[in-house]
């Protein structure tokens, strides 16, 4: 903060006060940066005055082309209702504008996670005037929800409520072909990825738009810092750091993930074919959203719960109404039921599962497990 000015943070928008008073005092140079930044904060209130303020510096660089551009953005704001979103808020690019002195990897912020935690945290901050950067370790945006979580699975709901459509084709008036309506997984998986390459793209847009540093990498974090390890390693400074990191799938006692007859859904989301059978552990939504889908798709589904009742975190009635659609659509579910052990065959992988009696047994074969807990 330049020295003999006080700002109200709570009043106005302290970065056009700063960008004026260094105007006042002669030094263009250093008022430009905090004009930008005023620009970038301006979103709640009117922006003519730091598109003024920006173009009377410009003019005194005499660069006056962008001089007029920002002069003309001033009137236009100017006419514009407050609170109304005024013109765009990207200060003219000019590469030999000298702008604040750029401190090499120097940030307000740093998001660590860009999951729908962290990515529209992220967004805020930048759209509150933050120096902003975002590490990611996967190659897209979006966390969980978009990449392998609630998007997706969505995805899958919709072909299985297609095929169950299609499926009654006669019913529903709709002319298709001779032989029964069937699903071709590998046309499923490629819709769902068009799905979430449009919502991650997004996101990346956003960051853009919002002068966001994403950095794809793994970060190690100190006080104040980040050493951030991707293609190359470098540290990062923030005054503030924020982890939203997200939870990942972790298994049960005697339950080892193997990935690919063990499975969690971050692989059933991929699954490019139909198994036969599959047994879910576990009757929270996302149990109970890939059961119905594959039972749809053709498999034979067996559910099994804890607890006395499915969704057992839900309101009872609604469990209730669930177990009646379960039996109605053929999905077998055993609830109060723990699972203690569960292996591979050569053909399939076995379980072995406890009654509410203490009784144990074997349950049927199946070609998939899964399960999705949080773990912090
Ligand atoms: C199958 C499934 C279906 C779901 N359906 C729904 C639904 O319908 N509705 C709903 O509300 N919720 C649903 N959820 C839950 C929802 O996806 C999560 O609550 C939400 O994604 C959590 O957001 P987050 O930002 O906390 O974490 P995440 O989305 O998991 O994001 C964390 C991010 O941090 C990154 N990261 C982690 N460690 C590091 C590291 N060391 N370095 C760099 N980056 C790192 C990860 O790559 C990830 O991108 C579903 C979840 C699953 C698994």
């Amino acid at each position: 903060m330049p020295e003999g000015i006080e700002v109200d943070p709570e009043f106005g928008n302290p970065y056009n006060d700063i960008g004026a008073y260094l105007i006042e005092q002669g030094k263009h140079d250093e008022a430009i940066p905090w004009l930008e930044r005023a620009l970038r904060a301006a979103r709640y209130e009117s922006y003519h005055f730091p598109w003024f303020n920006l173009g009377r510096a410009y003019a005194a660089k005499d660069c006056y082309g962008r001089a007029l551009e920002c002069f003309r953005s001033h009137s236009r704001s100017s006419r514009s209702t407050p609170g109304e979103r005024g013109p765009a808020r990207r200060a003219p690019e000019d590469p030999l504008t000298p702008g604040e002195p750029p401190v090499a990897n120097a940030f307000d912020v740093i998001i660590i996670g860009a999951g729908t935690g962290g990515y529209p945290a992220a967004i805020r901050a930048a759209q509150l005037g933050l120096k902003v950067a975002v590490v990611e370790r996967q190659k897209t945006l979006g966390g969980t929800c978009l990449n392998w979580g609630c998007i997706p699975t969505k995805a899958l709901l919709e072909h299985a409520h297609a095929l169950k459509i299609a499926q009654a084709s006669k019913e529903w008036g709709l002319i298709l072909g001779d032989q029964p309506a069937r699903i071709d997984m590998n046309q499923v998986q490629s819709r769902k990825d068009k799905i979430v390459t449009v919502l991650t793209r997004g996101v990346e847009f956003l960051f853009k738009k919002n002068g966001i540093t994403w950095i794809r990498a793994v970060p190690a974090c100190g006080p104040g810092t980040v050493e951030v390890t991707g293609d190359e390693t470098q540290t990062l400074s923030a005054k503030e750091i924020v982890v939203a990191t997200g939870s990942y799938a972790r298994s049960v006692p005697g339950v080892e993930i193997d990935r690919t007859r063990i499975i969690t859904s971050d692989e059933a989301i991929g699954m490019r074919t139909v198994p036969s059978s599959i047994a879910v552990l576990g009757s929270g939504p996302i149990g109970v959203e890939f059961a119905t889908a594959f039972k749809r798709f053709g498999s034979d589904v067996t559910v099994i719960e804890l607890l006395p009742h499915l969704v057992p975190l839900e309101d009872e009635t609604i469990s209730l109404e669930l177990e009646k659609s379960f039996k109605k659509q053929g999905i077998a579910f055993h609830t109060s039921t723990t699972v203690t052990t569960a292996g591979r065959s050569r053909t399939a992988s076995r379980s072995t599962r406890r009654w509410p009696t203490g009784r144990t047994g074997p349950s049927r074969p199946s070609t998939s497990w899964w399960r999705r807990a949080a773990a912090p």
